[in-house]
């Protein structure tokens, strides 16, 4: 078989006669790869804050009686880092907890509006008066797991604020549409290159890393969005004009309408 790799296994079966099992592994290849992968830009992740905190630390030692000034620009600077190795090791474990299969999607009647109106607040605090935020809202109340929808939601608002200048509009939307409920959020902002579109959502990529970084984001957030998304049966459509802003459209199933009170 041209472009696959097959594991043959010889089993004795029935006296003399026996079967052969193959397993195709390239996919199991390809997941291996993958974990791979996880694992070696986690712990490059982890160990640029760990580097700047060991430093500020032999500095510490080496120096005990370093001007108090710069001494506590050092602590903050430490704070910072110690609080961004926080926020890595905290998404990394909501990506294992949403991949993991036997962690069954709590479904519960979500209140959208309550939490629209939470996370609106939220972004307002994030952008500290600097973006025009608003909410429109016109749709049902959907059944899910609340906590997860949250973190999606939330995750791609406050990217929009991150990703937009001062003085930049952000709206949310959300309505119900002939394919079922769907969720808006639009930025006029910095917008992203057609070419990288496709890969937003892979863990750790990101168009600008210092950027990233500067924003304080992680390089997970999207995807713990696509693995909420894909828990709940949602899509989720990017459009987006480098220099013009982004649109991320989530649009769920019509069933995700909620019956029960
Ligand atoms: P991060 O923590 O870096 O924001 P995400 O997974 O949330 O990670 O997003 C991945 C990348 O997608 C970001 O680094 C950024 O380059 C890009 N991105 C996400 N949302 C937006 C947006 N609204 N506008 C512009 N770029 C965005």
């Amino acid at each position: 078989v041209r472009d696959r790799k097959l594991i043959v296994h010889v089993i004795p079966f029935e006296n003399r006669r026996q079967i052969l099992v193959t397993h195709d592994i390239t996919e199991s290849e390809r997941i291996d790869m993958m974990r791979r992968d996880f694992i070696a830009n986690a712990s490059h992740e982890l160990r640029t804050p760990l580097t700047v905190i060991n430093g500020f630390l032999e500095i510490a030692s080496m120096q005990p009686d370093l001007e108090v000034s710069i001494r506590s620009s050092h602590v903050k600077l430490m704070v910072e880092q110690g609080e961004r190795m926080q926020r890595l090791v905290e998404d990394m474990l909501t990506l294992s907890r949403l991949e993991s299969t036997e962690f069954q999607v709590r479904s519960e009647r979500i209140d959208m509006e309550m939490m629209l109106r939470h996370i609106l607040q939220e972004a307002q605090a994030l952008s500290a008066g600097k973006h025009q935020i608003s909410l429109e809202f016109d749709g049902p109340d959907i059944s899910g797991s609340s906590d997860e929808i949250r973190s999606a939601i939330s995750n791609l608002v406050t990217n929009a604020v991150r990703y937009t200048p001062e003085h930049g509009a952000i709206k949310m939307i959300w309505k119900n549409s002939p394919q079922g409920p769907k969720l808006i959020v639009q930025d006029n902002g910095i917008g992203i290159n057609q070419e990288h579109i496709s890969r937003l959502t892979e863990r750790f990529y990101r168009v600008d890393k210092s950027r990233s970084r500067e924003t304080q984001g992680t390089g997970l957030g999207l995807a713990i969005v696509k693995h909420v998304l894909i828990r709940h049966d949602a899509q989720l459509l990017i459009e987006s004009h480098l220099g013009e802003g982004s649109k991320f459209s989530v649009q769920f199933p019509r069933n995700a309408v909620a019956t029960i009170e």
